[in-house]
């Protein structure tokens, strides 16, 4: 895929400041190719070799037949069933392993992580090197939990260098902060259901919304 298609301003996704910055990044790309592969990009013979290789997760294709584009879709599952057909299937039993990979890769997946390693990388340069991306960075709400470990598992080999202490505090802090909140949340959420708080004047707190945000928080993405 171009290059331009898996690119997106980082501060796009930070400017926002709701709910985890790294996700937003996830589902830009993921509309961008969605949108991308069910445009005219589906009949072009490199990205068509590309689909017939790769095939696409179930996630991905429940995505995309609900697009407009059925013929689309129709021409290019027909190619891929015919590689997995001359690649793969077999009725000899020891064969039959060819069939895993198709079954494990995915074209939108694969775009998507490639612009979500390159933009990840990105947050760490500009975080190095710009004053007020670092501001913005540490002033976002959270983080979700899957994402906390991805940015902290990478920073060690990422162009952080002056500023590395500061990434990892500040992300920590960010992050312990949204567990506390919510672990407080729930915890008030079972009180609730104790008979001593059946009151008419029982006081839910932000407590309502304690599982979706519990949820939320350990990562759809
Ligand atoms: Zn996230
Ligand atoms: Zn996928």
């Amino acid at each position: 895929m171009r290059e331009d298609i898996c690119t997106i301003p980082v501060s796009d996704a930070f400017e926002t400041r709701e709910g985890c910055p790294i996700c937003r990044m996830y589902n830009m790309l993921e509309e961008r190719a969605l949108n991308y592969i069910m445009g005219a990009a589906m009949m072009e013979p490199d990205v068509r070799i590309e689909t017939n290789h790769l095939g696409f997760c179930h996630n991905h294709l429940s995505n995309m037949q609900k697009r407009k584009g059925s013929l689309q879709l129709a021409l290019m599952l027909e190619s891929h069933f015919n590689e997995i057909e001359e690649k793969a299937f077999s009725t000899k039993q020891k064969d039959n392993k060819k069939i895993s990979p198709f079954l494990k890769s995915c074209f939108v997946c694969e775009k998507v992580e490639w612009g979500m390693a390159h933009m990840v990388e990105t947050v760490y340069l500009t975080f190095e090197k710009d004053k007020d991306f670092r501001e913005l960075f540490l002033s976002q709400p959270t983080f979700c939990l899957k994402h906390y470990e991805r940015l902290m598992q990478g920073a060690p080999k990422s162009g952080l260098k002056k500023y590395k202490s500061e990434f990892l505090t500040g992300l920590s802090n960010i992050v312990s902060k949204t567990l506390e909140e919510i672990k407080g949340d729930l915890k008030h959420y079972c009180s609730m259901f104790d008979y001593r708080n059946s009151g008419p004047d029982k006081d839910w707190g932000n407590s309502k919304t304690a599982i979706e945000r519990a949820v939320t928080f350990l990562g759809e993405k």
